[in-house]
């Protein structure tokens, strides 16, 4: 039996942790929430998924002494030239709210017909073995859809009831969780650096 590594999620969010400890768990990792080790939520000053999940990732590893893994997600529409794209989180302005970021998709949006309001959701993963280590094991997948002009549903989170899926017929928000964990960006980032892992770690 493979020796335990604990490492360090840089995230608050306890529904990323468990799903974290549900893949890796398998393969040998003990993932712990920042908290356990005083770290301190980050300032995501980074213009890109990927530049903020390093960041999260290396104050988590820093301050812990632990190996850190960190994501960073979002959503991108081609209408709105890339937005709500990093800052979907605060889309709708402070306090952030799932609402005010939904009204706000709706009308920034309201002058393009079906058919124009294609878009993605991008999850970023980052794991990095110490805060200097050169070489992180990046995965960034994403899912396609197009943005409805009418909530849908009632699962998920977000942007979840804008977000019409053509070929499941349905919106991420009518979709079971089983459904979405399989084919989101998410799911799919896990499903690809459960694969990294296994080769670096063997
Ligand atoms: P974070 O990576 O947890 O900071 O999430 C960034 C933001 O992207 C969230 O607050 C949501 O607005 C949006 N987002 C990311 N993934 C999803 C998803 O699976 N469904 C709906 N919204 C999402």
């Amino acid at each position: 039996m493979a020796a335990v590594n604990t490492l360090v999620l840089a995230s608050g969010n306890a529904g990323k942790l468990k799903e974290f400890n549900q893949l890796l768990s398998p393969l040998g990792f003990d993932v712990r929430p920042q908290a356990d080790f005083g770290v301190i939520e980050v300032e995501e000053t980074g213009l890109t998924f990927v530049e903020n999940a390093l960041l999260k990732a290396r104050e988590a590893s820093l301050v812990s002494g632990l190996p850190a893994l960190a994501d960073d997600s979002g959503l991108e529409v081609d209408a709105l030239q890339g937005a709500p794209g990093i800052y979907s989180a605060r889309y709708g302005g402070e306090p952030k709210s799932d609402e005010k970021n939904n009204e706000t998709l709706l009308a920034a949006l309201s002058d393009y017909a079906e058919g124009q309001r294609s878009g993605r959701y991008w999850c970023v993963l980052v794991y990095l073995r110490h805060p200097k280590d050169p070489v992180p094991v990046i995965v960034q997948r994403s899912w396609e859809g197009e943005i409805l002009a009418h909530p849908r549903g009632k699962e998920g989170f977000g942007y979840d009831p804008l977000f019409w899926l053509p070929e499941q017929g349905m919106s991420v928000a009518e979709l079971p969780s089983e459904s979405k964990n399989r084919l989101s960006h998410r799911g799919r980032a896990l499903q690809g650096l459960v694969e990294l892992l296994q080769v670096a770690h063997g």
